[in-house]
């Protein structure tokens, strides 16, 4: 609905940092952990006035690694947030969690206290890729935890996976596309490596699978999901049918999120603000800050570049609404592309194909310039 709001809850901590992660994130200590629970639940208050008359249907806890506060604590953020805001009955409420951190006492208090959906940090399922990338647990413990997960009564699961490892081969690859696809999981998100600066796998800059190499790997993982009856729904995304995930797929139309923790940014009635990336600061009440805008990257540009990436395409009807300007000049330029196979039509609009997400930011980029 209109109104309806997502509430994103950023929770800074992991037990350690990944050999590839440059994200906002760091082993806390115990007080630190109580400390950011407590500043929540004020900055909860702090805007729940704001949000008054209006519902969260989902809730999504991201981090980091929002399993390693314990049960205690994210039972104790989730009635804050209910006390604070409208909370739907039926909001979809996801906890990120890693394998070496869901403890069954966990799993049974995020069941009790109304969690529906996890997402398991899996990323590969041969050992040697997971301590190449620095991951906390082995293959065999993320099974007992996944397993341990749906045996508490999660039907709802989203695993992640990674692509495009140093020496990973196609073969390899698939076994462990595989041996997730073995749990049966509702939701997979899958991504491919990237080294960035600053972290370990960033500065010793390994050799990564060539472009042709991935593609392949990206067209066969497509074609393993599909034929396994998942809905390839976004670029990075599968879903068994009704399973997408109504949290992340609120970011890709531009619908209204509100975002609380360090680093954690919101989309409020067209407003973009987002909060320092500083733990302390979060403590101290230091409020969100308005986001700067990139010049000349407008909010009509990032809905088509949001919108390209998901099955659903972008359409006219919604874009001309919204921004009362003509869709002809970005339909016509995708309309070229659809002879060679990277776009096709959707009713009153267009979408990329799979071989079109392969090269997605050239035609992102072609499509936005229309615009210019
Ligand atoms: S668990 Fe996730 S957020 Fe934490 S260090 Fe690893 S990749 Fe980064």
């Amino acid at each position: 609905m209109k109104n309806n709001f997502g509430l994103y809850l950023h929770v800074p901590f992991c037990a350690s940092k990944c050999r590839y992660c440059d994200f906002y994130s760091f082993a806390g200590s115990e007080a630190e952990m109580d400390g950011y629970v407590q500043a929540m639940r004020k900055h909860f208050s702090a805007f729940s006035a704001q949000m008054a008359g209006r519902t969260a249907d989902t809730v999504y806890f991201g981090g980091g690694t929002p399993s390693l506060l314990g049960e205690k604590r994210l039972t104790a953020l989730l009635d804050g947030a209910r006390a604070a805001f409208d909370l739907a009955p039926d909001a979809e409420i996801t906890v990120e969690c890693n394998p070496d951190s869901m403890s069954d006492s966990l799993l049974r208090g995020l069941r009790d206290a109304g969690v529906d959906r996890l997402s398991v940090g899996v990323q590969s399922a041969h050992d040697d890729e997971l301590r190449l990338l620095g991951r906390r647990h082995t293959f065999a413990e993320a099974r007992d935890a996944i397993l341990r997960a749906q045996d508490a009564g999660f039907g709802n699961l989203s695993l992640d996976l990674m692509y495009g490892l140093p020496g990973q081969t196609a073969e390899r690859f698939l076994e462990s596309v595989q041996a997730l696809l073995d749990f049966q999981p509702a939701h997979l998100s899958c991504y491919g490596l990237k080294l960035e600066p600053g972290t370990p796998m960033g500065r010793e800059n390994p050799v990564l699978p060539d472009e042709d190499a991935q593609a392949d790997l990206y067209l066969a993982l497509c074609d393993t999901l599909r034929t396994a009856g998942y809905e390839h729904y976004e670029i990075s995304n599968w879903a068994k049918p009704g399973f997408r995930s109504r949290h992340n797929s609120r970011y890709w139309v531009l619908s209204d999120y509100l975002g609380l923790g360090p680093g954690a940014h919101s989309l409020l009635d067209g407003r973009r603000f987002a909060f320092p990336r500083d733990l302390a600061a979060f403590c101290a009440d230091v409020p969100p800050a308005p986001e700067e805008t990139v010049a000349g990257f407008a909010d009509w540009s990032e809905y088509l570049m949001l919108g390209l990436r998901t099955a659903d395409g972008v359409r006219r009807a919604p874009f001309e609404d919204r921004f009362g300007r003509s869709f002809d000049p970005f339909a016509a330029r995708l309309a070229a592309l659809s002879p060679h196979g990277l776009t096709a039509p959707v009713p009153d609009g267009w979408r990329l194909t799979e071989q079109g997400f392969l090269v997605s930011n050239l035609i992102i980029g072609e499509t936005l310039s229309a615009g210019e």
